[in-house]
């Protein structure tokens, strides 16, 4: 047995449960991580990924130094032709290239994505380097793939968009709604809490999912909504509430406003005309109203199937009214409760990396919040403007109002909807830097290429979904000539305020992130009790925390929200979402499976892409014998914005005419499929509903004669025995 030569406590880099993790590290390599049994919020359970996912640390295509394109005649062509270079030749030429595109276009010329994977310190620089250096509020990331829809919705509703209750909460829930979450698979630890909660303490779980995801084994209630309807389940809910004035009227007369209105908006929801545009049964309606309104304590759950969406705002809101109609909230064990996807979208979201906010949702356009950053910023004016989302700046690169592009850890060519158009529009740009920690297909496109140090080879903070901060520890010495992105940015941004001429601006000199995050917390009031110290001596502490002497706040909401009352929104049902027809007859919708994550950059490099390596179409039975398909065979899938082959998989768990893909897949991206059109509000794509035809076909040439049957890989067969 081998004996470590340290243990070094940090946070699993995958999914936003935040699980704490023991890495076992011996002779620079991490042979093993363990979970402690004492510590929040996992209590000595992981799921595969964070057991055995991080070897990828090790991987040898880890970048190692800066890379400066060769072939710079056509600079978007692939595949892409590099030359190593030093820090400084390589921080010089984009000091170089950002100074100029700011000086001659302004900096509303330069887009940047902030990253849901690096630290909060890292994140909260980068919008720092953004908005203080370029003079630009054009920072965003990928929580506007996931769950912009819940952050527009809540803050409508209550003015606060982060999950309102505590992981710790769960096991002790009486009555909760889980809906658009697969939640074993993409909160794999949630889920056991969840569970434990039906099997041991006899909760009530009501689950709205169109695919029979495990959950629904464990349900007391199973509403199969068809893919997109969800608003019409959820209003028709409230209208059984109302009808059976199940509401909580001391709670509605206390916190809320506008329920008179909303009442009335309610009128046409019937359960029965619910039925007719869902399929859920108007008695399975009535049912689920009951259970959740009469419930002593009940919560909502909910990951991207709601928020996912071009009506992901009124998805969420359809949530927010049943919350407040029933005073569900501002109690443990009950809430509004987004699950969020990635280790620190989260934290991400909190430090900044968003267009119209600072840290914390504090305003860029108050003139009050912008004079504190001013002021410690180092005196320079900032943009009051909010910036352009993420989708707003693939469209401005293509008309040219965005020229320059900072893309830090994440890849927009594998994340983006309807990826040809968004290639199309990015290699229009004049100029790409990426930072990261392996190649990627917008690194491949890139003009330079920095390598970054992963998780386990730095120091900071993730904020997990329920807003604990937790440490991340350096466990390994960086890999090559990798720094840390915090390391970086501080020597970019002295580097361009140098050639813009400008006033330097305070703090590019930082000897340790905790330094960064002394100074995000000294301008974030709800970060203010937040230190170093205190996370080392309690492990994780969850925001808001304004004062040193402050417990910290597990459940939000007990005497107000942040807007004041709580507002019921009128919603009305509609679909903007591309529906099937002759052409295309069936409905794709795309999520994660188990052993992959996000893009799959990191866990593809991993052991676990050896048990799931490849994508592949869940196909149901009656559909599969329709098109003469079996498990295993290849299939052509094709939208009117691109086509993909990949094999089958037959299973119940999606219902006919519904075709389920995961998105992990570069070789098979299944966004090549997916649609951008956006909700006005959130401007989110809609990644759950686009019209997809397929049909048979032959595999791919390098896979003629090689196939593993998919029935005989035990990771995909264990996720069919799921299937019921
Ligand atoms: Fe990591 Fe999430 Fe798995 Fe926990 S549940 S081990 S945070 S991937």
């Amino acid at each position: 047995m081998l004996t470590p030569d340290r243990v070094v406590r940090s946070t699993c880099p995958f999914c936003g449960v935040g699980c704490q993790v023991d890495l076992k590290v011996k002779d620079d390599t991490i042979y093993a991580v363990e979970a402690p049994f004492d510590a929040a919020p996992n209590y000595g359970t992981l799921c595969v990924k964070g057991r055995f996912g991080t070897d990828y640390v090790q991987h040898p295509s880890r970048l190692t130094d800066p890379l400066i394109r060769v072939n710079t005649d056509d600079p978007r062509s692939v595949p892409s032709e590099w030359r190593t270079a030093t820090w400084d030749e390589a921080l010089d030429l984009v000091a170089d290239r950002f100074a100029a595109i700011a000086r001659e276009h302004g900096g509303d010329a330069v887009g940047a994505y902030a990253s849901a994977k690096a630290t909060n310190e890292d994140n909260y620089l980068f919008q720092k380097f953004v908005r203080a250096v370029l003079g630009t509020n054009n920072v965003d990331h990928c929580a506007r793939l996931c769950h912009a829809g819940s952050v527009t919705g809540l803050q409508l509703g209550i003015g606060s968009s982060a999950m309102s209750n505590s992981i710790a909460e769960m096991e002790h829930l009486d009555t909760f709604v889980v809906t658009g979450s697969n939640t074993t698979e993409t909160h794999p630890v949630i889920s056991l809490f969840l569970k434990k909660a039906v099997r041991q303490n006899g909760a009530k779980l009501i689950v709205v999912d169109p695919r029979q995801i495990e959950m629904t084994d464990f349900a007391t209630l199973w509403l199969r909504q068809k893919p997109g309807t969800d608003v019409a389940v959820f209003q028709a809910i409230a209208h059984v509430i109302v009808n059976e004035k199940l509401y909580n009227e001391e709670f509605i007369g206390e916190r809320t406003e506008g329920f008179s209105d909303y009442v009335e908006s309610l009128e046409p929801f019937t359960p029965e005309w619910a039925e007719e545009v869902s399929g859920v049964p108007a008695d399975d309606i009535r049912e689920a109203a009951r259970l959740y309104a009469q419930a002593e304590r009940a919560a909502f759950y909910w990951g991207m199937g709601i928020s996912q969406s071009t009506h992901g705002t009124d998805n969420t809101l359809s949530l927010v009214n049943l919350a407040l109609m029933t005073g569900h909230v501002g109690k443990p064990g009950t809430g509004l409760n987004p699950l969020r996807g990635q280790n620190n979208v989260q934290g991400c979201s909190d430090s900044g990396g968003l267009p119209p906010y600072f840290t914390a949702y504090q305003r860029v356009d108050d003139g009050e919040t912008r004079g504190r950053f001013e002021a410690r910023w180092g005196g320079n004016s900032l943009n009051p403007t909010p910036g352009l989302t993420v989708t707003e700046m693939v469209d401005a690169s293509l008309t040219g109002q965005v020229k320059g592009m900072y893309v830090m850890g994440e890849d927009p060519l594998t994340s983006e909807p309807n990826l040809a158009h968004a290639r199309h529009a990015l290699e229009h740009l004049d100029f790409i830097l990426v930072q990261d920690i392996f190649m990627s297909s917008i690194a491949e496109i890139a003009d330079v290429v920095l390598p970054a140090a992963s998780f386990a080879e730095k120091d900071g903070t993730f904020t997990n979904s329920d807003r604990r901060v937790q440490r991340v520890r350096r466990a390994l010495p960086a890999v090559g000539n990798s720094r840390p992105d915090w390391e970086i940015l501080c020597d970019l941004a002295q580097r361009v305020e140098a050639r813009l001429g400008r006033e330097a601006s305070a703090g590019w000199d930082y000897t340790h992130p905790s330094e960064i995050w002394e100074e995000m917390r000294q301008l974030t009031p709800d970060f203010g009790g937040i230190t170093y110290e205190r996370l080392e001596r309690e492990g994780g502490v969850h925001w808001p925390c304004p004062s040193a002497d402050h417990p910290g706040t597990p459940y939000l909401f007990a005497d107000e929200f942040p807007r004041g009352r709580g507002k019921f929104w009128a919603v009305e049902y509609g679909t903007e979402s591309e529906l099937p027809d002759d052409e295309y007859p069936f409905i794709l919708s795309t999520g994660r499976v188990l052993y992959h994550w996000h893009g799959g950059t990191i866990t593809r490099r991993s052991k676990l892409d050896d048990i799931w390596p490849e994508a592949t179409v869940e196909v149901s039975p009656g559909d599969a014998e329709k098109l003469s398909l079996e498990t295993s065979d290849w299939v052509r899938v094709w939208s009117r914005r691109g086509e993909i082959k990949l094999r089958v998989m037959v299973t119940g768990r999606s219902p006919d005419g519904t075709v389920f893909m995961p998105f992990h897949f570069v070789e098979a991206a299944a966004n090549l499929l997916t649609n951008n059109k956006i909700d006005p509000r959130a401007k989110i794509p809609d990644f759950k509903v686009c019209a997809v035809n397929l049909e048979k076909t032959t595999p791919p040439e390098d896979r003629e004669g090689a196939d593993v049957p998919l029935d005989e890989r035990g990771a995909i067969k264990d996720q069919a025995a799921l299937v019921h």
